[in-house]
């Protein structure tokens, strides 16, 4: 007997316990129906009848989630209510930093483990480079695996980077090709197009990298076996290439070797679309939420976008005792991934 055939049973069984289911805090929503208006009826000649009388208030946010929620979940998915704290707008594997995106102010100076990890597949160039702990566990699993493959010589030459760094890299950038005798305004305008301006990095969130391999310039590296390799794989460790060669569309340059960690299933949709994080972030603003499949077709990951409350904490449901994640996006709203069973 299931979890769920149990729950009715009791709650069907005894009429005496109508006072105590109640108080049931969860949210137990009992979704048979496919269309809105079944579902409806089927809500109300079911358990929640109870709930009805009790919590109005309740029932409207059921309502304006309802429609999001069983448009890509299963009927009979029992939901959970949780909170949102709004201190994370600005925290989680998928703030968005570009041009209009600013980097949030706790991380101008932030202390993260440092990449250089013993024993690792790849070597750095400095081992005063950092990066956020997940994407750095996820990293090392990547470059084994990348080893494993037969890639040789994996270098790492960036990660997170401070306000001040990349402040430094973007004043350095103009400073030389001034010593080139470009006029300070035409350095200017130039340096902007290879370095972000400070605040303006996916560096200085301590989620992205730059690979390079020994002896290859920059230039080099998007023939190589090691890119390629990439370029096929690294979702599967939940990063993505940030500055694809669309990105020159944009203004930017392209960069076969710049990383961003986002999470499994997010780097999945986003490499299985061609698509960019920003352009990730826009479609789930617009279709609400997704359902993303694992690499055998079974669905693995509910996202939802929520749009933060202007005050205070934010409420949102994910199928009953999932394991969930939420990430702000930089942009006012949360995005939430729960682990489907
Ligand atoms: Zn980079």
């Amino acid at each position: 007997m299931n979890r769920r055939t149990s729950k009715i049973l009791m709650v069907g069984g005894i009429f005496i316990a109508a006072a105590a289911v109640i108080t049931i805090a969860v949210v137990l929503i009992t979704n048979s129906a496919l269309s809105k208006a079944q579902y409806n009826d089927n809500r109300i000649n079911s358990s929640s009848s109870i709930l009805n009388q009790n919590n109005d208030s309740f029932h409207q946010d059921i309502q304006s989630q309802e429609d999001i929620i069983t448009s890509v979940l299963p009927a009979n998915t029992e939901l959970e209510e949780i909170t949102i704290k709004s201190s994370m707008l600005t925290k989680g594997n998928l703030i968005l930093i570009d041009k209009d995106c600013k980097v949030p102010e706790e991380y101008a100076d932030a202390d993260y483990p440092s990449i250089y990890v013993k024993g690792s597949s790849y070597v750095v160039r400095s081992t005063e480079m950092y990066l956020q702990q997940e994407a750095l566990d996820k990293l090392q699993e990547m470059t084994d695996a990348a080893a494993s493959d037969g890639i040789e010589g994996m270098l790492i030459v960036d990660g997170y980077r401070t306000q001040e760094k990349q402040q430094r890299l973007f004043d350095e950038g103009i400073e030389d090709l001034v010593d080139q005798g470009m006029s300070e305004e035409e350095a200017t305008e130039k340096t902007a197009q290879r370095v972000a301006k400070a605040g303006y990095s996916e560096h200085q969130i301590g989620l992205a990298l730059d690979f390079d391999l020994h002896k290859i310039n920059y230039d080099d590296f998007a023939d190589t076996d090691f890119a390629k390799w990439l370029d096929k794989n690294s979702w599967k460790y939940g990063y993505i290439l940030s500055y694809p060669k669309k990105a020159e569309d944009m203004g930017v340059m392209y960069e076969p070797w710049h990383f961003r960690y986002v999470g499994e299933g997010h780097a999945k949709y986003i490499h299985d679309n061609g698509m960019m994080l920003n352009e990730y972030i826009e479609m789930l603003h617009e279709k609400g939420n997704i359902i993303i499949q694992d690499e055998d077709g079974n669905n693995k990951w509910y996202v939802q976008y929520i749009k933060a409350e202007e005050k205070g904490d934010t409420k949102a449901y994910i199928p009953k005792g999932s394991e969930y994640t939420v990430s702000g996006d930089n942009m006012g709203g949360y995005i939430l991934t729960a682990v489907l069973e």
